[in-house]
């Protein structure tokens, strides 16, 4: 998603779309690479507006994910919500460290734009890549796979006996016994 700097003016403009997943190369990677799919395009709501010495963009990004249940390695699907605000400054090739530093603080995004034209692609990939859960779950009390013969215990008791398959905790239990 691009605007043309020159038709940024006061007045907010509503930039709206769905946005497809193979025109975002980093989250392309990511479903080529098998770490998640892409289960509905981005639907981008940007509001960009001049302010300044910048340009302002408020906007959110929807979408939802695929990914395989980090406990039981099932199939889930999550929705992938984030709202933003970036300010975009025109790059004069100065140094970018205490304006990140400054505007860090207020938990706000500031990125710069070259020539006459900014692409909010690179910026919207991002906060989509923060928003994807780390460690997915099919749901809160998941009860994982059997560590011993792989059964998916949410399916299935299997009877193993599984206090004994994790040496940190036996050695745990002596070390309190012996206190
Ligand atoms: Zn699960
Ligand atoms: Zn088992």
């Amino acid at each position: 998603m691009k605007i043309r700097v020159h038709d940024i003016k006061d007045k907010e403009l509503v930039l709206a779309g769905e946005e497809q997943i193979v025109d975002y190369p980093t989250l392309h990677a990511m479903e080529t690479a098998g770490e998640c799919r892409f289960v509905k395009p981005l639907a981008v709501n940007l509001t960009v507006v001049r302010e300044y010495d910048h340009i302002r963009v408020q906007g959110n990004v929807a979408t939802s994910v695929g990914m395989g249940c980090s406990r039981c390695l099932g199939d889930t699907v999550h929705d992938v919500v984030s709202a933003f605000t970036i300010f975009y400054s025109r790059d004069a090739g100065l140094p970018q460290d205490e304006e990140e530093v400054e505007l860090a603080e207020q938990d706000l995004i500031s990125a710069t734009y070259e020539g006459d034209e900014i692409d909010f692609s690179g910026e919207i990939a991002e906060q989509v890549l923060l928003a994807i859960p780390l460690k997915p779950l099919c749901r809160e009390d998941c009860r994982g796979l059997c560590g011993i013969c792989g059964a998916d215990l949410n399916v299935t008791e299997c009877g193993c006996d599984r206090q004994v398959i994790n040496p940190k905790f036996s050695a745990l239990k002596n070390f309190k016994a012996e206190k």
